[in-house]
């Protein structure tokens, strides 16, 4: 798939207390309308609805991980091995099921994630593709409380990071960069794997009442590719890369009965949410000529995958219970201008010189 909008599918989480009189999925497979009780917010009893209705291009609504990877991941994943930049990120709160979709259940094959069978399917293309030559390196980057972190810094034969630490830098192409984030080698499923583990053993713990730890950062693991023809003898050779992106709980400040560090990091990520909605609102709104990438870490590291050279994926997943409603709305109002983004993605091809 090489499209010109970013593609945005919802996928919702299941529960037995399913908001069914509130949340209803079309027939068509892509739109749900959402209802909200009026004056709810006030405490009026009252039984006035108010109405939403949301397009999108899919709706995954008790689809197994398999079907997931093939209408979300399998096409981004294809046409980075074609030079393509990629991007799939997860949106949504703690709970609605962002890292089950990125990652999976750790404890079982079959209900693996995004990233594992992106991996897998990467090595798999490398295996076949015998005409040509392709090296792929990992970087895992953690963004936490507007700070960059190497979640694969202590592999062993990393380099050291240079004094300044690391820092997102705009390429003379138009793309961006993390200065100072290691890239590490790999020829198999099974090495990624193990990075990939590594890497989330390295993440930054911090007990939330909502539930866990990985909510409070965002993480972006990427694969870089370059792929070399083997039959033509030029030097000519195509590159990209494959974000996987696990935002953190996209639910607002107060709810989550936080103090402290706790607080700390919710404002933090409301902040790089909030600037992350406002990049979006820009690049939705075609006569804005001035996006602001550069106001927090999350969306200048994502400057590529947000209204740039990009082939961009977004899952928004909603907690479909009557008590999420407000959740579920917001969620739903930020895929739906997600959906307006254009992007231009266009094959990375260089030539030695
Ligand atoms: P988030 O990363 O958004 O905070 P999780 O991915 O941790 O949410 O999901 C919360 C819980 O719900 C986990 O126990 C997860 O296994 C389960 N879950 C989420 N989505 C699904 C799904 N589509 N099918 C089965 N279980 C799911």
């Amino acid at each position: 798939h090489v499209g010109s909008e970013v593609r945005v599918f919802i996928r919702s989480r299941p529960t037995a207390n399913f908001a069914q009189e509130l949340i209803q999925y079309l027939p068509d497979g892509q739109t749900v309308s959402v209802h909200q009780r009026k004056d709810s917010r006030k405490g009026v009893v009252n039984n006035q609805l108010s109405s939403w209705s949301f397009r999108l291009d899919g709706v995954l609504h008790d689809v197994s991980q398999e079907e997931v990877y093939g209408r979300v991941g399998r096409g981004v994943v294809l046409g980075a091995l074609e030079g393509y930049n990629g991007t799939v990120m997860c949106f949504g709160q703690t709970g609605a099921g962002k890292t089950y979709t990125m990652t999976g259940a750790t404890e079982s094959y079959k209900q693996r994630g995004i990233i594992p069978r992106a991996l897998q399917e990467v090595f798999h293309e490398v295996e076949q593709r015998l005409d040509h030559t392709f090296s792929v390196h990992l970087s895992f980057l953690e963004i936490y409380n507007e700070t960059l972190v190497d979640l694969l810094a202590s592999v062993r034969g990393c380099p050291r990071v240079g004094p300044g630490g690391m820092v997102v830098v705009e390429e003379a192409g138009g793309g961006v960069s993390v200065r100072g984030l290691s890239l590490h080698p790999v020829h198999s499923e099974e090495e990624a794997l193990n990075l990939l583990f590594e890497g989330e053993m390295h993440r930054i713990i911090g007990a939330h009442a909502l539930n866990k730890n990985s909510s409070r950062s965002h993480c972006i693991l990427t694969v870089h590719i370059e792929s070399r023809s083997r039959t033509l003898s030029d030097a000519k050779y195509v590159t990209s890369k494959l974000n996987l992106v696990d935002l953190a709980g996209s639910e607002r400040l107060g709810k989550t009965g936080s103090e402290g560090q706790v607080l700390k990091e919710a404002m933090y990520i409301n902040k790089s949410l909030l600037f992350l909605e406002q990049a979006i609102l820009a690049l939705a709104d075609r006569r804005r000529d001035h996006v602001p990438f550069r106001q927090t870490k999350l969306t200048h590291a994502l400057k590529d995958s947000l209204g740039g050279n990009c082939n961009t994926v977004l899952v928004a997943n909603i907690y479909g219970e009557a008590s999420q409603i407000e959740e579920t709305l917001s969620t739903l109002r930020f895929a739906s201008r997600m959906k307006c983004v254009q992007m231009a993605p266009a094959v990375n091809e260089h030539t030695d010189p």
